[in-house]
Parts: structure tokens; C-alpha cells; sequence
């Protein structure tokens, strides 16, 4: 059986490891599993969705409604943008398959830093695309600036704040960069951890609306992170309406289901959920910047709703990640990103603790 040549080059995605496979593996009541490796709400669900996904179970045998009239419209309120500025995907990343579907093609390349959502590279390569990357993770204009005027790609991907890293880029720094692409070139800036990155510092907050003067500039963002919704699926893609227009060319019928529709336009009617998610993420964090500076190794100054260790030779993320794993504490190793480092989403106060404890004693 033959595939497309363009296949033999893509690695396939590993997402965190569920619960389950611990519990599997390792014989850990799912109860004792304490899963930071996805960026998930560590508050869980917020409970008034909670309550109309529940309350919309009869409706399964329906089609959702496939205007998405109602999301879309508490979308254009939430960011002051129109309806026809707006794209849903079945998360962020189906938004992200719609782009490398429009604009990419064998001849063409992407654009993006030397560490970051590894999604980008793969829908490139399932075009053929190639893939160009800067040398470090952060999103410096000099090195985007350099690669762009070499490759001249179709896409630059802005990732920020950055994933896995956890970096931010100030709203300065992806203007200059939009303004120096030129208009062939589509900039998509993800921001999927904005919330988080806005209520750290005014700075690295970029609102939607103010990239919607550029008719080659995309904005993403999602419902799984600060709403706490990722097992709904549930993300949206924000540009001036010619641009939306083609991506609607590459979206499949009902994309996303009748319950996550039902849940995103419940999540956009009450603040207060992502107000009390971000206020409990900016107090653990602290707690991760210290342990880090008590033990003497190096993290990155998170944006995110996860905080990155970056060990020395000393100590190996590999092990650690394993150990940490038999012990029922789920993190991510970024070992396959070639960086000698751990990404760790910062969880409840209880889920933080047991993270601090089994850390000391496999690190002993
Ligand atoms: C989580 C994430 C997404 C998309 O998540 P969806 O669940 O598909 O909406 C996109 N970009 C980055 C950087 C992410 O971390």
C-alpha cells in the first residue's frame, strides 16, 4: 500500500498522557493521578456549562446549528469585531488545518521559532510545505526578519505567549513584524494563553481587533485553556472577511458538535470563571518560581498557564519525567523539543503540593 509521499516526513503528534494510561500502566487509583502535562483548567469545568451541556443532552440526535449564529455573536461582542470576522474550529487547531489548506502548497514554506506548537509543522508538512525555523524559541524580530527575507514563506506563525516554552511577545515586537512581512505573507498569531499573558502584563496583550486593519494577518484563539473547555473542542479564527470567506472553503459541514456549540456560547456569557482560573494560576505560579530558585536550576518567565524548568547537565528531564510518571504525577517532557527541560501546567494548590513532593524525592 502506497501513501503520499509527503507522510514519510511527518512525526506523529503525542499529545500528554491521559489518566488512564497511568492508571493502566502504574496501578494508581485515578483519584491519586495528578495530570499537569495539557494545559487544562485545573479548576475543571466551569459548572453553569457544566450544567447546559447537560441540559442539551436530549438535542444529540440534532445538527448543530451551523451558522453558529449565536457564538459568533457573543464572540464579535467579547472582541468588538463583526460576525463575518469570524471562523469556528473543532478547537484552534482545525482552524489552523484551514490555513495550511488555503495557502500552502508544495513550493511554499512556514515560518516559525526553533521550539513551538508542534502542529504548526505538521499541517505544513501534510501540504508539502517546508518548514523553516529561527534559532531560538523566542519570537525575536532580527531572527524572524532574516529567515523571512531568505525563505519568503507563506506563513509566519507567531506563537504567543509560546507553547511549549511559555515566553511571551509584546505587542510591540508582533506588530514590527507584521508591518515588515509584506501582504503575500499570512502572519497568524496565536494566541492561546492571551488571557493569561493579558492579565500578567498589559504589554503582551493583543486584542483581535486591533490586528483586523491587515488583510493578511490571522488571530486564533480557544476555549480550551482559561475557559476550561478543551474536551469540547472549541476554537476560532478572527481576520478581515475575504480571508475568513476562503478559510470557509476548507471547513467541513457541523464541525463542531451540537453540545460544544451549546458550551462555548454558555462559557462567553459569564467572566467570572476565567477571572477566578487566572487569579488561582497567578498565585501558584509563585509558588513554581520559588521552588525553582530553591533548587538552583533555571525556568522560563511564563505568559501561560505553565511554567518550563530548564535543568543542567546535572539532572535530565528523561528520568525525571519517567519517575515522576510511576508516581502518578502526569508533566511534560520536552526532551523530543531538544531542550533539557520539563513544561508543567500549574495546577490547584493540592495538585501543586503533590507536584513539589515527588519532585524533591525523585530529584533526590
Ligand atoms: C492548545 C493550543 C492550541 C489549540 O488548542 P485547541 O484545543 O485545538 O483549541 C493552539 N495553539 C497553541 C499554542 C496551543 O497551546
Amino acid at each position: 500500500m502506497k501513501f503520499n509521499k509527503v507522510l514519510e516526513d511527518i512525526k506523529i503528534y503525542e499529545a500528554g498522557k491521559p489518566i488512564e494510561l497511568v492508571v493502566r500502566e502504574f496501578g494508581i487509583a485515578p483519584e491519586n493521578v495528578v495530570k499537569l502535562a495539557s494545559n487544562e483548567n485545573p479548576l475543571g469545568t466551569n459548572p453553569a456549562v457544566a450544567k447546559v451541556i447537560a441540559d442539551n443532552a436530549h438535542k444529540a440526535h440534532l445538527y448543530p446549528d451551523d451558522s453558529m449564529f449565536e457564538l459568533k455573536a457573543a464572540l464579535a461582542s467579547k472582541y468588538a469585531v463583526q460576525e463575518n470576522n469570524l471562523i469556528i474550529g473543532a478547537g484552534s487547531d482545525q482552524v489552523l488545518e484551514f490555513i495550511s489548506r488555503a495557502v500552502l502548497n508544495e513550493n511554499s514554506s512556514v515560518l516559525m521559532s526553533a521550539v513551538t506548537f508542534a502542529m504548526y509543522e505538521i499541517y505544513a508538512k501534510q501540504m508539502g510545505a517546508k518548514v523553516i525555523r529561527t534559532a531560538s524559541y523566542a519570537h525575536q524580530y532580527d531572527e524572524f526578519m532574516e529567515a523571512y527575507r531568505m525563505h519568503k514563506p507563506r506563513i509566519v506563525y507567531l506563537c504567543t505567549p509560546n507553547n511549549p516554552t511559555g515566553d511571551g511577545t509584546s505587542k510591540e515586537e508582533v506588530l514590527a513584524i507584521i508591518h515588515a512581512v509584506d501582504k503575500e505573507t499570512l502572519v497568524v498569531v496565536d494566541g492561546a494563553y492571551m488571557e493569561y499573558a493579558a492579565a500578567k502584563d498589559a504589554n503582551y496583550a493583543i486584542s483581535p481587533n486591533e490586528l483586523l486593519g491587515f488583510e493578511n494577518v490571522i488571530y486564533l484563539g480557544t476555549f480550551s485553556k482559561a475557559y476550561g473547555l478543551g474536551g469540547m473542542r472549541v476554537g476560532y479564527g478572527i481576520a478581515q472577511p475575504e480571508l475568513i470567506h476562503e478559510l470557509y472553503k476548507m471547513r467541513p459541514p457541523f464541525n463542531i458538535s451540537t453540545l460544544s456549540l451549546a458550551a462555548a456560547i454558555e462559557a462567553c456569557k459569564d467572566d467570572s470563571f476565567v477571572k477566578e482560573s487566572i487569579a488561582l494560576h497567578q498565585e501558584e505560579i509563585k509558588r513554581y518560581e520559588a521552588f525553582a530558585k530553591e533548587q538552583g536550576f533555571g525556568y522560563i518567565e511564563s505568559y501561560t498557564n505553565f511554567i518550563t524548568y530548564l535543568f543542567d547537565e546535572t539532572m535530565d528531564s528523561t528520568k525525571i519525567a519517567d519517575a515522576l510518571l510511576k508516581r502518578g504525577v502526569i508533566i511534560r517532557n520536552l526532551a523530543s523539543y531538544e531542550m533539557n527541560a520539563i513544561r508543567i501546567t500549574i495546577g490547584t494548590t493540592r495538585q501543586n503540593d503533590i507536584f513539589f513532593k515527588h519532585f524533591l524525592e525523585v530529584t533526590a
